[in-house]
């Protein structure tokens, strides 16, 4: 998926190095523009100018390079074929973080790995969380105190995913 002639930044190599809250802020930002809670994701890629390609993969293929941004809103994501769409919602948006974080949206060529724990990959999940569960309306649909899943549903993340988000936002589960 690499394109000759192009030189790939590392997502470590490009970190932006802001605080979390920053990223979350910027994220919901990007939300508020361009997805509604539970809105779809894969259109969403779509229209940034991203392609989703399904790919034979396994959880410890580490060094598989899984998004590859060639230039302005012109990038390909490569998604494992065994997963679940909630799983890949998140994966997407994770990717759409360094999309927008590392890559300046194309204006920083760069290819990353899944499943690193470095800081970038970090800074990718607390956008993908920002993006998917938007603060002010996470916390908004809380307050209306139903089940964990009912959020989950709303949101159309894992329950896991949404634990997670609570106790970020410190909020009861
Ligand atoms: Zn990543």
């Amino acid at each position: 998926m690499e394109r000759v002639g192009i030189q790939y930044g590392t997502a470590l190599a490009l970190v932006c190095n802001r605080p979390k809250d920053f990223i979350d802020s910027l994220a919901e930002k990007a939300a508020e523009a361009m997805l509604n809670p539970g809105g779809d994701i894969l259109q969403l890629t779509e229209s940034l100018g991203g392609r989703i390609h399904y790919r034979n993969m396994f959880e410890d293929d580490v060094d598989v390079d899984t998004i590859f941004v060639h230039r302005k809103n012109d990038f390909d994501i490569v998604l494992p074929d065994h997963s679940t769409p909630r799983r890949d919602r998140f994966t997407v948006a994770h990717e759409l973080g360094h999309f927008f974080l590392h890559a300046w949206m194309g204006q920083r060529p760069l290819k990353a790995a899944r499943n690193g724990s470095d800081r970038a990959e970090w800074e990718a999940n607390w956008f993908a969380a920002g993006l998917l569960m938007p603060k002010a309306k996470f916390k908004a649909a809380h307050k209306e105190k139903r089940s964990l899943s009912w959020l989950a549903d709303k949101f159309d993340v894992s329950e896991h995913a949404t634990k997670i988000r609570c106790s970020v936002l410190g909020l009861s589960i």
